[in-house]
């Protein structure tokens, strides 16, 4: 473990109130089991509670995993409120502690993120108080022209036969009630890779212009596999969508709580049902080149809170399965 240097420390975080700055603390971790070379955790002790932040980068389609820990046991039954970007977000009791999700859309302008922490019990005179985070610059990937992906002209074309058109307009309103369903968090443990060999060969973000008209960003990550491959569910969580639809061929979206959503594309195979509840490393379906797609590959989304992130950054987060 090592502390990084105070520019780091001012670039990444910096408090609205004045600190000491021995209360301000920036460590870089270097984990064992994961894809990201090493995390950033922020930690704060206010006079109530400590408060914990981890993430891979403070950046643009990162996730930050965050944690409260009230001073005063009891204190864990009060009400809170927390606010991200403006956005509410869902609290969860968690032993002593609270944890929760906070997304950075890969849209998110440049500047100081704001986070909102309402409470009587932590902030006695004013009820809230506000925490301004540094976003972390980040630069997205374009593939250049020469390096084009040719793919059926049936995916950019607009000159589509009606029931073509009915049916893609069937799976987009499928796709969206999927992500309104909102449940309880179903997970405890950290999240796991999607492939037991992992190969990654578009990263998130990355703009790809097809048959020279440009593309939309890369909305997930690119995993290399045979067709036939085992794909499995990288949290525990609830089948809300699986079945073939036209651009993300066969398709699966599994709800996590706390409107954390992963999804699977392009799967030649799906082995699991809408209402099905699925346990983390269980086989959801199987690498496949459905859709569009130009060759056998998995392509892994994450959504919170409505916001698209690159799921790695949730895969990369190494503090959700401790309890405190
Ligand atoms: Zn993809």
């Amino acid at each position: 473990m090592m502390v990084r240097s105070i520019s780091i420390l001012s670039f990444i975080l910096f408090f609205v109130q004045a600190v000491p700055a021995e209360s301000r603390e920036v460590k870089k971790k270097i984990p064992k089991h994961t894809v990201s070379s090493g995390n950033y955790f922020v930690k704060k002790e206010e006079k109530n509670f400590s408060l914990l932040m981890e993430a891979r980068r403070f950046g643009r389609g990162e996730v930050i995993f965050l944690r409260l820990t009230p001073k005063d046991k009891k204190w864990i039954n009060e009400s809170y409120k927390l606010s991200w970007l403006g956005k509410d977000v869902i609290l969860t009791k968690r032993e002593n502690s609270m944890i929760a999700f906070l997304p950075i859309s890969p849209d998110t302008p440049a500047g100081a993120m704001t986070l909102e922490i309402v409470s009587k019990i932590f902030f006695v005179k004013r009820g809230q108080k506000q925490y301004q985070i540094i976003l972390e610059p980040t630069k997205f990937q374009v593939i250049k022209k020469n390096q084009q992906i040719k793919v059926d002209e049936k995916f950019v074309t607009k000159e589509l036969p009606k029931e073509t058109l009915d049916f893609i307009q069937e799976c987009k309103n499928a796709k969206e009630t999927a992500f309104t369903k909102s449940s309880q968090l179903q997970f405890q443990k950290n999240f796991k890779n999607p492939l037991e060999s992992i190969y990654i060969t578009s990263k998130f973000y990355v703009r790809r212009d097809y048959n020279n008209k440009q593309g939309r960003p890369h909305g997930g990550v690119d995993f290399r596999g045979k067709t036939g491959t085992p794909i499995l569910a990288i949290q525990d969580g609830t089948v809300v969508l699986a079945q073939k639809t036209y651009y993300e061929g066969n398709f699966t979206i599994i709800d996590h709580g706390n409107k954390i959503f992963s999804f699977y594309m392009h799967q030649d195979e799906i082995k699991v049902k809408v209402g099905e509840l699925v346990k983390q490393g269980q086989q959801i379906g199987t690498v496949g080149t459905t859709g569009m797609s130009t060759g056998p590959h998995l392509h892994l989304g994450a959504k919170i809170n409505g916001v698209l992130v690159d799921p790695l950054s949730l895969i990369a987060l190494q503090s959700i399965s401790e309890s405190n």
